[in-house]
């Protein structure tokens, strides 16, 4: 239910909600105003990509990333906080054999507190089919060559679970900072249909 008619509706649908809690007085508008900014004002992609070059920097890091994501986050002063409900993030990782790509076959969820709002084509309908049965074809659509020998896996996101690919480090970068090596980390990196 992710195309952009249903997205009003359910905005729609949003804005009722809110008018009747409001009325009810039960919540202040302006305060759920201030609290959707303040979450929108921090998730960006910049956090996946912190949380990347962390996990590339630091084996500890690293294995609890994958393991439990979730409690990886706040040693880097990051978390999947701010939704309405909890979201368990889990990190998949690329290696020499297997490539991980992300969708939600369903709608478009998404760990927006990594990635800031989603790309419109992650919520299209072409995308969103496409990727699960033909994944090697949609990921050349972005550029993206696979070897004929890796292993596609294609992780599909609900209302509980949200995934972000954790991708390979580059080569030759053993010299540079934390801070430099984030910056070659793109948010399609992130999502998989990027190497990086
Ligand atoms: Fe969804």
């Amino acid at each position: 239910m992710s195309d952009d008619h249903d997205d009003t509706l359910i905005a729609a649908q949003v804005r009722d909600f809110e008018a009747v809690l409001e009325e009810k007085g039960l919540i202040d508008a302006s305060e759920l105003d201030r609290a959707l900014e303040a979450f929108t004002h921090r998730a960006k992609p910049a956090n996946g990509f912190r949380v990347v070059a962390r996990a590339w920097v630091d084996d500890d890091f690293r294995a609890k990333l994958l393991e439990d994501a979730n409690a990886a986050l706040p040693e880097i002063g990051l978390s999947m906080g701010g939704g309405l409900q909890p979201q368990v993030l889990h990190v998949v990782e690329n290696t020499e054999s297997v490539h991980n790509v992300v969708v939600c076959t369903l709608c478009s969820c998404y760990p927006i507190a990594l990635l800031g709002p989603s790309p419109t084509w992650y919520k299209s309908t072409a995308y969103r089919s496409k990727v699960v049965s033909h994944p090697r074809e949609v990921l050349e659509q972005f550029g993206l060559t696979l070897q004929d020998d890796t292993e596609i896996r294609v992780w599909d996101a609900n209302a509980e679970s949200r995934y972000m690919v954790l991708p390979r480090r580059p080569a030759n970068t053993g010299d540079l900072s934390e801070a430099d090596l984030a910056a070659k980390v793109t948010r399609n990196g992130l999502i998989g249909t990027a190497a990086l």
